[in-house]
């Protein structure tokens, strides 16, 4: 169900599916949209310090009347508060915004090069403080990690990446198996340029489903945490209505066989924001 969580490597229990909010207008779209998914059976919402937009997420948490403790909610550091080595700050400013005492997942949101372990050192702080109940990772690649885990203390427990049909990240996904990092998919519709392609929709059309929901249950199946995002109410239902059917092996391969390392998003080597 749409409540099914993953249990991360310190035993927290995290949602396999939730709503994205990037490009969200605060206020009313924000508002409304997080309403619609919380009511539609939606846990988990993925925001960031970048969307400015946690303020009218944190009012629609309030506004929903769903125990806290029954949601996970994600929020993530921006590069420029890496940069000025205010990662503690924007972490208070996030909870302020957001309304709440502690978020459940607190990422680091991209890879800035000579600032990404000293990010973590906070992030570790955060987590023993018990401000968060996870700490993770976004956009990071396998020597990212590696570099990373040389000098952890405490190993993320999610790596937020660009996955999808066409970028399915194989190596990246056994390589945080095996390090039992959960991955977790942004941009899971491909920023809805994947809904057209003739394969997925001849594979919807076995189930009577949408290509949207053939490509969320193929995260759910693959055991990837997938976050689709909408502001549309039917749309929002429909993403999350991958429940009751399953894609065959066969199919399932025939989905893996799309990759093609192709990104829509900037390239984790080589950003410039
Ligand atoms: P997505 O793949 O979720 O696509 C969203 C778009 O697809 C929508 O704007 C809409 O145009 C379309 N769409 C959604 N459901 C549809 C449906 N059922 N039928 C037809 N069209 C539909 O793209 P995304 O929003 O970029 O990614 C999801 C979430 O991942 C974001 O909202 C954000 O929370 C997160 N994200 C994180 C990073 C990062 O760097 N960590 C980067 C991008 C996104």
């Amino acid at each position: 169900s749409l409540q099914d969580t993953t249990t991360l490597h310190n035993g927290v229990k995290m949602p396999w599916f939730g709503l994205g909010v990037y490009k969200v207008q605060e206020g009313e779209e924000a508002l409304q949209s997080v309403k619609a998914a919380i009511k539609a059976g939606y846990r988990s919402i993925d925001t960031a310090a970048l969307y400015q937009n946690e303020e009218s997420v944190g009012q629609a948490i309030k506004e929903s009347g769903v125990p806290r403790e029954e949601l996970f909610i994600t929020t993530k550091v921006w590069n420029e508060d890496q940069r000025n080595d205010s990662v503690l700050e924007a972490f208070e400013t996030s909870l302020q915004k957001l309304g709440l005492d502690y978020v459940d997942l607190y990422l680091i949101h991209w890879p800035v090069k000579e600032k990404y372990k000293q990010s973590w050192k906070v992030l570790e702080q955060l987590y023993k403080e018990g401000r968060v109940r996870a700490i993770g990772v976004s956009n990071f690649q396998i020597h990212h990690l590696e570099d990373l885990l040389s000098v952890a203390e405490i190993k993320p427990m999610v790596n937020q990446v660009e996955l999808h049909p066409l970028l399915a990240q194989p190596e990246l996904r056994d390589y945080c198996k095996k390090q039992e990092i959960q991955i977790e998919a942004w941009a899971p519709l491909g920023q809805g340029r994947l809904l057209e392609h003739p394969v997925l929709q001849e594979i919807a059309a076995q189930y009577n489903k949408t290509t949207a929901q053939v490509i969320l249950r193929w995260d759910i199946q693959n055991q990837i945490v997938t976050i689709p995002k909408s502001v549309k109410e039917a749309r929002i239902i429909e993403n999350a209505n991958i429940f009751n059917f399953s894609l065959t092996e066969s199919n399932i391969q025939k989905i893996n066989a799309l990759n093609k390392n192709e990104r829509f998003g900037a390239d984790p080597d080589n950003f410039n924001f």
